[in-house]
């Protein structure tokens, strides 16, 4: 860390989908992008940055997909929620094996898996430089981990949520599609939700604005991303009131 460098964020949230866990393989799981990442994150942790991580399960189940073939809603929302459990094992190991402190919770009873989220637990070991990974989202049907990441952030009260996608940032529209697309370096929450740019669920974006939680938006195959995001570097988007 440069001399000076102020640390502008001191407790994240971040918000990694499955999709991340997947990386570019063809299978639903590869760890190459996670390791580097949690090497990232164990540099956070030296800097004293308190890391929770709000896991999802769009590599293995999306409960959209599952009704698709027939299963009811709740069931198929329920085995979502069981994979989100099922990445959130595989991170909480990876780093354990990394030498991070890292304990899995879960807003679901899985017992003898993992512990159920709590809200002392989940701010005393934050606080204690654990790396909290909470699984499960918010433990109900017909809800993303989008939005559990907001309601985790409110309540473990983080400074910011930073979502990991695979693009740089929100674009006017999708910068795969359309060439023309530009990236907003700050949008507010208003203009998401009234221009209905989809880089996370209406839901989510609304929790945030209530209770003024900035969330980012960046691009988690940037090397150095998150250090230049807590450092207050140009990085990602910036969503606001
Ligand atoms: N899910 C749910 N309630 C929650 C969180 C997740 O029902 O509070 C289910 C939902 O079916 C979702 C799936 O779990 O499709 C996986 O979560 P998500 O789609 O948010 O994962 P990601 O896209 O971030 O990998």
């Amino acid at each position: 860390m440069k001399k000076n460098t102020k640390l502008v964020y001191r407790r994240i949230i971040l918000k990694i989908s499955g999709e991340i866990l997947k990386s570019n393989c063809e299978s639903e799981m590869d760890l190459c992008l996670l390791n580097r990442m949690i090497k990232e994150i164990k540099y956070l942790i030296k800097l004293g940055i308190q890391v929770g991580i709000v896991i999802g399960g769009g590599n293995l189940i999306r409960g959209l997909n599952v009704k698709k073939i027939g299963v009811s809603v709740n069931v198929a929302d329920y085995m979502g929620i069981l994979s989100t459990i099922i990445n959130g094992l595989v991170i909480t190991d990876t780093m354990n094996r990394c030498d991070i402190k890292a304990q899995l919770m879960s807003a679901i009873s899985v017992s003898g898996i993992c512990q159920i989220y709590n809200v002392e637990k989940a701010i005393y070991l934050l606080s204690n430089q654990y790396v909290l990974v909470f699984s499960g989202g918010i433990g109900c049907p017909f809800f993303t981990t989008d939005s559990a990441a907001c309601i985790r952030g409110i309540e473990v009260k983080s400074d910011i949520i930073l979502k990991a996608t695979t693009v740089d940032g929100v674009y006017s529209s999708d910068p795969k599609k359309n060439d023309d697309a530009i990236m907003y370096q700050k949008i507010k929450y208003e203009d998401i939700l009234n221009q209905d740019l989809k880089i996370m669920d209406s839901t989510a974006i609304i929790l945030a604005r209530d209770h003024s939680l900035p969330i980012c938006i960046f691009n988690m195959y940037k090397s150095g991303a998150l250090y230049r995001i807590i450092t207050g570097e140009k990085e990602g988007t910036l969503i606001i009131s």
